[in-house]
């Protein structure tokens, strides 16, 4: 059986050379260079679309360790990454002229695997992997808005950022849900005085941020603005938007603060919270030392940047099972970005999910993901979880099982001995030939 994989990026390699490890065939569409997206450049597979970093080496940060499971599960990707790179300190940066080669190497002299030059406009017969990334042809986008359901498909990120729970001082912030006067409220509220919002004010308007590309100045921009763009509509335009303080009393002084910014659970357990409509192109560094103007987030760790940019994404937690199969129609599977996953690595992991995945579903065997105290594996289980506000995610320690900052070191021992064992269990036992 031959499995039909939908896009030659990252994803797309990775899923086409996973299945072909397992034993099995695949059909690898790319577009390129025939119909182009707004951001590749050639026609190699598996283009960097942008920065040529994949991030941190360090087994201690979560980048670091994701890269070492994927390393551990046999990743083609990660693999010409290490080939491939070039000094770049802690972080694996690769030459991406190279790295794009030995990829495309790789698929064209691998017999399992049929390469189509074609865009592909309609969801094909069989199993199929949809791996069409962030900038997925506009003429698939229709068929997948069928396939979903139009409220299930997005076009644009406008993300907030996420802090670890465990960093905010909580001496500066109080529990409330706006006009609910008991109960433990479900934000966490963290107020400004006039003087703190003024200063705060000054600096986001004036902070570093990110340049549009050319392609991303649509309309939807208008719809959902970074805060830096509404703050600089005028001074009180974020008191009385995003950081209103009515119905919020603060328990301590029983009155209302001048602004606060909200923050709301991210996963289920809490440990991970988001600026409520902080959306943001503020540069990164600029992100922390502007927000951290706000007292309660004064020593607070980022998890994840606020961004805005295009991006083609599903609303997995209604659409996908943990084997990344459509709910309402299983034999199509998807991978990489499009499945609201954020990143190279990330997309590079779903790309491998799927791939295994699709091939044991074609050959009729039971498939798991990694559990989540793997990075893998709580990828997985961030996509598949219940969320109404689900939105794009990079690995952070946050979304790992029982990670907690004090044994660090015991959670990375976890990780690695869980891919293991599913190694073993999943892929060594089966048809594997390595
Ligand atoms: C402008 C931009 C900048 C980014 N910068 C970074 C960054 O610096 N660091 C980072 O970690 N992540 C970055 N990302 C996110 C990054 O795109 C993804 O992390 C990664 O490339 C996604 O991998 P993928 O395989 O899912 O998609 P892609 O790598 O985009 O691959 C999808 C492939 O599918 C092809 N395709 C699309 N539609 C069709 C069709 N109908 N038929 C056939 N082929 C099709 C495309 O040509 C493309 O080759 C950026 C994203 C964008 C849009």
């Amino acid at each position: 059986m031959e499995i039909t994989i939908i896009g030659g990026g990252l994803a797309g390699v990775e899923a086409a050379h996973q299945i072909t490890r397992m034993g099995g065939r695949a059909v690898l569409y790319e577009m390129r260079p025939h119909v182009s997206t707004p951001a590749h450049q050639g026609d190699l597979l598996a283009e960097l679309v942008c920065s040529n970093s994949l991030k941190s080496l360090d087994l201690q940060n979560a980048h670091g360790l994701l890269k070492e499971e994927l390393r551990r599960l046999g990743s083609l990707i990660i693999g010409a990454a290490d080939e491939t790179a070039i000094p770049g300190g802690k972080a694996l940066v690769v030459d991406r002229v190279r790295f794009a080669q030995r990829l495309t190497e790789s698929i064209v002299s691998n017999p399992g695997i049929r390469l189509k030059r074609e865009e592909v406009r309609r969801i094909p017969e069989g199993f199929v992997i949809v791996a069409s990334g962030p900038l997925t042809s506009e003429h698939l986008a229709g068929k997948l808005t069928s396939l979903t359901g139009a409220e299930n498909l997005s076009f644009f990120d406008a993300i907030s950022p996420v802090v670890d729970a465990a960093s905010i001082d909580y001496d500066k912030a109080f529990y409330a849900s706006r006009y609910i006067k008991d109960g433990a409220g479900d934000y966490l509220n963290c107020p400004l005085t006039k003087e703190e919002y003024d200063r705060f004010h000054e600096a986001l308007i004036s902070a570093e941020r990110v340049d549009l590309r050319e392609f991303e100045k649509t309309s939807y921009f208008e719809g959902c603005l970074p805060v830096e763009v509404l703050a600089e509509r005028g001074k009180k335009t974020l008191a009385f938007g995003p950081m209103k303080p009515v119905g919020l009393e603060d328990p301590r002084d029983g009155r209302r603060p001048y602004a606060v910014l909200q923050l709301r659970k991210e996963n289920a357990s809490g440990s991970m919270l988001n600026l409520v409509g902080f959306q943001t192109k503020m540069k990164y560094p600029e992100q922390e030392r502007v927000f951290r103007m706000i007292p309660a987030l004064k020593n607070a760790v980022f998890l994840r940047h606020g961004s805005i940019h295009r991006n083609t994404y599903i609303n997995a937690p209604v659409c996908l099972t943990e084997t990344l199969q459509l709910k309402t129609e299983p034999r199509v599977f998807f991978a990489g970005q499009i499945t609201g996953v954020e990143g190279y690595v990330e997309s590079t992991a779903m790309g491998l999910i799927a791939g295994i995945s699709a091939f044991m579903a074609a050959a009729g065997t039971n498939f798991h993901p990694p559990g989540p105290s793997t990075c893998v594996g709580a990828l997985v289980r961030y996509l598949t979880t219940e969320n109404k506000n689900f939105q794009p995610m990079n690995i952070n320690f946050g979304l790992i099982e029982g990670y907690s900052k004090k044994y660090k070191e015991a959670a990375v021992a976890t990780a690695l001995s869980e891919i293991e064992n599913w190694k073993k269990e999943m892929l060594d036992s089966g048809k594997r030939d390595s």
